[in-house]
């Protein structure tokens, strides 16, 4: 039995998730987690949210929020979408947490007793507008190594490499625009420089399991020799630096974040009564820690990371594998929660399956290279591979038995060559799904699964047995039987990759039993004759492409307002100045439509309002959101939410999308329908929603003919 610890990188609590991020770490960590606990190893499968750093208090900022109001409403976000992906941590932490803190602060004191953390002088990036330091995300220029315009002053996102803020051409204070000045203040510095030679000699052993870029990517970073680097932060939020003086700066996030796989184990243990339980996993030199990251993450976990562990403490365990994936792309351009790119987690997991999900994410995983997500690909692989294979040969084999053979398993009496050929593939297709999830190889590993429900359709169609049922019934309940004992298979081997599928074949099978608590070995037994079958719906749906087309949407966050408080723009003959409650925060939103509606008729009245527009300032006022409106060439007319609809319900998009820039924003255009319900149509063009709100069409007040958005 193998101890393997799965660790799972941290996704910042600034912002909804994008599929991207659950391709390249909570998906592959969790399909080798189940396999593991399958095959009866030890597993702990640990991570959290981050709730610190830079993207966070930028986006509080955006938002004229606390920070903690930011990582608390994503953390929670994070969670749920976790769970409905199917994904089973044994604990998804944050390192908000107290015991985190302490525990950071611990290590922390422990590598500066060591020497491994001094302090020094750096010059850093100051803003003049409003005389404070820059701290990474607020710094933006073009990248040195490749070029990338929007590199930040930490790291650029497209090649990964880490950044002095000086680093960059042309630095910006993201917030002003700016040019900073460069001022000196006083910093914690990590003497990575110590750890150059442990790396060296550490890089070059046992790693042939490795993946290339990954091995490539270390390798060229000890050659260019390490730098002592800056582990402290002009910023309030954060974890607190233990040393007097430092009130004002904190501990940067990633210094700590690589933190959390000792202190999540810790506080697992910790949760059980066993506060030294956590050595079984960090001290055991047999112990395998794995570790899922997307590709900016490597140097952080195969450089820094272990780094602070030889530091800490020689005992501890070295990372086993970095199993670290490039990025899936959307429209050529790599999905960013940063940036508001990305086909989001929270729109996909209400409108598909979260197995669909799973299946094109595992089909297109970017293990070795960036890979694309294609609706037409989504769509496509879903219906010609997931229910055309996988679910169309279950379902042939559940429903014949369960017609022709009293809703039961018919025996097998005996087997001939096509039969037995048929049992042998179960064990060979079983044994290379189990060899690919041994190396992480998931993307094959799945290959091969798809493949048994191929030769499963073939020897199907081989053995006819809707022919066969007619001449010989006894020939025909053993092709029934075999083809059901493949179906046992699938449910078995597909239970890692596609969980929720798995369970509803269990069932269908004829088992009370949960198949998550399965054996992997268990794949190989047989089905009972005799067992009952419960043949329900088909296991998978067909994915309209039309329909999957319209989560173009998911870059708006478009909710039902109330009208707070009205008032008069003075010397704007047209323009109001409207407070809106939008569910739990009130904004300012200033309209022109003075001249369509008297103060009365809007106070308390319910509208819809797209909330994350960039804010606009009109006659020096900010406005923060536009409302839905419908027009003729003489009037406008509010568009009408359902009268119990309380204020905050989503009307369309994802709640929380990042804000959107006008020039993007003016890409959507709204239409009345004929019959007076009102249109969102994506900057495609092709796909159009109603807008409704839970289930009840939108329409327009004053019966206008052309939707429009008023400022
Ligand atoms: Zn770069
Ligand atoms: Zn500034």
């Amino acid at each position: 039995m193998a101890k393997i610890l799965v660790c799972v990188a941290w996704p910042y609590a600034s912002g909804p998730r994008h599929l991207g991020h659950a391709v390249s770490t909570f998906i592959p960590a969790d399909i080798f987690a189940r396999y593991h606990r399958m095959k009866r190893d030890e597993v702990l499968m640990v991570g959290g949210s981050d709730m610190h750093g830079t993207p966070v208090t930028v986006r509080a900022d955006e938002e004229g929020v606390p920070p903690n109001v930011i990582a608390e409403r994503y953390h929670a976000l994070h969670l749920k979408n976790i769970e409905q992906l199917g994904v089973r941590y044994d604990l998804y932490w944050n390192t908000a947490d107290p015991h985190h803190k302490a525990w950071v602060q611990e290590i922390f004191l422990a590598l500066k007793e060591k020497g491994h953390v001094y302090e020094a002088v750096m010059v850093s990036p100051f803003c003049t507008t409003d005389q404070r330091f820059l701290p990474d995300r607020y710094v933006e220029g073009t990248c040195p190594h490749c070029g990338f315009p929007r590199a930040r002053g930490d790291q650029c996102e497209n090649c990964g490499n880490l950044l002095d803020p000086f680093e960059l051409k042309d630095p910006k204070c993201k917030i002003h625009g700016t040019t900073p000045i460069p001022k000196e203040t006083k910093h914690f510095f990590f003497r990575l420089s110590a750890f150059e030679t442990p790396l060296t000699k550490w890089a070059a052993k046992d790693k042939e399991h490795w993946r290339h870029h990954v091995l490539t990517f270390m390798r060229s970073w000890l050659r260019e020799g390490l730098k002592d680097r800056p582990i402290t932060r002009d910023l309030d939020w954060g974890i607190e630096v233990p040393v007097p003086g430092y009130e004002t700066k904190r501990i940067y996030v990633w210094f700590e974040a690589v933190m959390g796989y000792l202190t999540a184990t810790r506080e697992w243990y910790r949760r059980r009564n066993q506060p030294d339980g956590w050595k079984d996993f960090w001290h055991d030199p047999e112990a395998r820690h794995y570790y899922f990251v997307g590709k900016d993450n490597i140097v952080f976990h195969t450089i820094i990371w272990p780094a602070i562990l030889l530091g800490y403490d020689a005992k501890l365990d070295l990372p086993y594998d970095v199993t670290a994936t490039q990025y899936l792309n959307f429209s050529g351009e790599k999905m960013s929660a940063g940036r508001g790119k990305g086909v989001w987690l929270s729109d996909l997991l209400e409108r598909f399956d979260p197995d669909q999900l799973r299946y094109y994410g595992v089909a297109t995983m970017p293990e070795t290279k960036d890979t694309d997500f294609e609706w037409e690909d989504f769509a496509q692989r879903n219906n010609s591979e997931l229910l055309a294979v996988y679910g169309n040969f279950v379902h042939r084999a559940m429903t014949f038995a369960d017609k022709n053979f009293d809703h039961a398993v018919p025996p097998a009496d005996f087997l001939d060559a096509a039969d037995k050929k048929m049992i042998r593939a179960i064990e060979q297709e079983w044994n290379k799904v189990g060899q690919n999830l041994e190396y992480v190889h998931l993307k094959d590993a799945m290959k091969e699964a798809i493949q048994l429900a191929r030769l499963g359709n073939q020897y199907f169609d081989q053995k006819a047995p809707w022919e066969l049922v007619k001449k010989d019934r006894v020939a025909c309940g053993t092709v029934l039987h075999v083809a059901l004992r493949v179906s046992r298979s699938l449910a078995i081997i597909m239970a890692p990759f596609l969980p929720f599928s798995s369970s509803r074949l269990w069932q269908a099978l004829g088992y009370d039993t949960d198949v998550h608590s399965q054996t992997w070995e268990g794949a190989l037994e047989d089905v009972p004759a005799g067992q009952a079958l419960r043949v329900g719906k088909p296991l998978f749906t067909k994915i309209d492409l039309s329909e999957a087309k319209e989560t173009s949407a998911d870059r708006l966050d478009l909710r039902v307002a109330q009208i707070a408080d009205v008032q008069e723009l003075p010397n704007a003959d047209n323009l109001y100045v409207l407070q809106v409650d939008i569910g739990g925060e009130r904004r300012q939103i200033v309209a022109g439509i003075r001249k369509n509606y008297p103060k009365d008729q809007l106070r308390g009245r319910k509208i819809v309002v797209l909330v994350n527009l960039e804010p606009a300032k009109l006659r020096g006022i900010e406005s923060r959101g536009m409302l839905l409106a419908g027009e003729d060439k003489a009037d406008v007319g509010l568009v009408r939410p359902p009268d119990a609809a309380p204020a905050g319900s989503q009307v369309l998009g994802v709640r929380g999308a990042p804000i959107l820039a006008f020039s993007e924003f003016q890409k959507y255009k709204l239409q009345v329908g004929p019959d007076g319900t009102v249109l969102f149509l994506s900057p495609e063009g092709e796909a159009r929603t109603t807008l409704a709100v839970d289930g009840t069409p939108l329409k327009v007040d004053k019966g206008m003919k052309e939707g429009t958005w008023v400022h």
